[in-house]
């Protein structure tokens, strides 16, 4: 990626929207819309000092917000450019509210609040579609709770609770522990205001919260207006104070997630979703389930498929090696529910078809591995593109030359046209790039021909 950045011939459009295209092969006009960063990328150094003062806190769309980020951020810690941005719907001066302080912060004179939208158009012989996939959005199987018990998570999740620059440095804590946590943080900032609150009571009045609330409780003060007031706070105190204390002990007791159950094929190999094989989600849950056994090797992990499609040079003998060495036992039988147990902890109902029963276990944590879906914006990209999608909402091409799309000098790769892991997302750019390139040198040699 830093290749790219840095690139002579590469112009870089981050934060940016094709909005029309226009003409044919060889001459296309393409209008970029540059969305204000409120940020001048020129100026910006990366430092990150604005984003460390910035009191704006919101959940964070790259950590599938299982962590927080400022409203002044960069996307994810390795983006080109490494400049931050302004979220404009959380920034608080961007919403007409007094702030700035990112302004104040910044030694590169970078903040700039009346930037705009910028429109740029381009001329390009050939366009390539890379837009990727979205996750299947598993609440719509309800029956595996999604969303509703806290420890059901998708891998895209898990990766993030497994990665060392992920919400919980690559400790794999359980949501409910992790909400808990969060509850507790907020819980001991309103008690050390209200215990604040009580002091100066109790400094004025000369006598401990405690001692004036019994006497307020049997009548005394009933017509002082600022004693009522220091009873309610007391009250709050009280209300705050006790589920405090009942978290704290629970916390004592949380731990990372030792027992994971992999589910496979949701959304995937279901007529009632994508009949389509994902392709590369048996092999996800793998290295998700070694890589945890490798931070904690007590881990143990269970994966529940109807099969395992470990296709690819070396594959099989990764799977079989996860199995011998990290804790990995392969279930082969489709799940049919997910319950909640004590302790948040999900209880896998699901038929063993080897041994032809219905079985229920109990783990930590499950991770759904979701199905490749067309990614939600494809539509609305096809449509400015002119290209027709396919029955599943894919980019539709030639079966006979899979990077082409129904547009002429339009092409794609990737899990644009269809489910497929990263080397062979690679390997479809190449081939998507050679074509692009085809359609500059004819235009190049058409060039010289005319010129001789
Ligand atoms: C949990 C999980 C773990 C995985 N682990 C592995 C693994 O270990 N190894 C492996 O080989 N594969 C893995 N994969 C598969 C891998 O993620 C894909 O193969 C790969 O990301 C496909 O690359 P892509 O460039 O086609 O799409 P993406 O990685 O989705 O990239 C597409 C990009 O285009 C952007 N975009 C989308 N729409 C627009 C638009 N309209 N305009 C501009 N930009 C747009 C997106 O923001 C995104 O940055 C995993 C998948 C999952 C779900
Ligand atoms: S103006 Fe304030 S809220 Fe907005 S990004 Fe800067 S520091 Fe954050
Ligand atoms: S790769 Fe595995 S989990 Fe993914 S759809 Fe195919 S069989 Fe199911």
């Amino acid at each position: 990626m830093l290749d790219v950045g840095r690139h002579p011939n590469i112009n870089l459009m981050a934060y940016s929207e094709v909005q029309k295209v226009e003409g044919s092969i060889g001459a296309f006009k393409v209008t970029v819309r540059k969305k204000a960063r409120y940020v001048e990328e020129d100026k910006c150094t990366g430092c990150g000092a604005c984003e460390e003062k910035c009191p704006t806190v919101v959940p964070d769309a790259f950590n599938e917000e299982l962590g927080t980020r400022k409203a002044i951020y960069a996307y994810f810690a390795q983006g080109i450019p490494s400049t931050r941005t302004i979220d404009p719907d959380h920034c608080r001066q961007l919403n007409g509210k007094k702030c700035g302080i990112c302004k104040k912060t910044c030694q590169a004179d970078a903040i700039n609040f009346d930037q705009k939208d910028q429109i740029v158009e381009l001329d390009v012989a050939a366009i390539i579609v890379a837009a990727g996939y979205d996750v299947f959005d598993p609440s719509r199987i309800p029956e595996y709770r999604y969303r509703e018990i806290a420890n059901v998570v998708t891998a895209i999740e898990f990766e993030r609770l497994l990665s060392a620059s992920g919400p919980t440095d690559g400790h794999v804590y359980r949501p409910s522990d992790i909400a808990a946590r969060a509850k507790i943080e907020q819980l001991e900032k309103t008690l050390n205001k209200t215990t604040k609150a009580l002091k100066r009571y109790e400094e004025k009045f000369g006598e401990a919260s405690e001692d004036f609330y019994k006497k307020f409780q049997n009548g005394q003060f009933s017509d002082d207006e600022e004693r009522k007031k220091w009873a309610s706070r007391y009250e709050e105190y009280l209300g705050i104070s006790g589920p405090l204390q009942e978290l704290k002990k629970q916390a004592e007791g949380f731990s990372s997630a030792k027992r994971l159950a992999f589910i496979q094929c949701v959304g995937s190999r279901d007529f009632r979703f994508y009949p389509f094989c994902s392709g590369y989600c048996c092999m996800h849950s793998i290295k998700e389930a070694i890589i945890a056994h490798e931070h904690e090797p007590e881990t143990t992990s269970a994966i529940f498929g109807m099969d395992i499609r470990a296709v690819g040079k070396g594959f099989e003998e990764y799977k079989i090696r996860g199995g011998n060495q990290s804790g990995i036992t392969y279930v082969r039988g489709r799940v049919a529910e997910i319950m909640e147990g004590a302790n948040h902890n999900p209880i896998v109902i699901y038929e063993d078809t080897r041994e032809r029963k219905v079985k229920s276990q109990e783990f930590d944590m499950v991770i759904l591995a979701t199905a490749c879906a067309p990614t939600k914006g494809l539509p609305d990209l096809a449509k400015v593109l002119g290209i027709e999608l396919d029955d599943y909402g894919f980019v539709k091409t030639n079966p006979v030359s899979p990077v082409d799309t129904t547009v002429p000098g339009i092409y794609v790769c990737g899990c644009a046209e269809s489910p497929m892991d990263v080397p062979e997302s690679v390997a479809q750019a190449s081939s998507a790039a050679e074509r692009a390139a085809e359609v500059i040198s004819l235009q190049s040699l058409n060039k010289e021909s005319a010129v001789a």
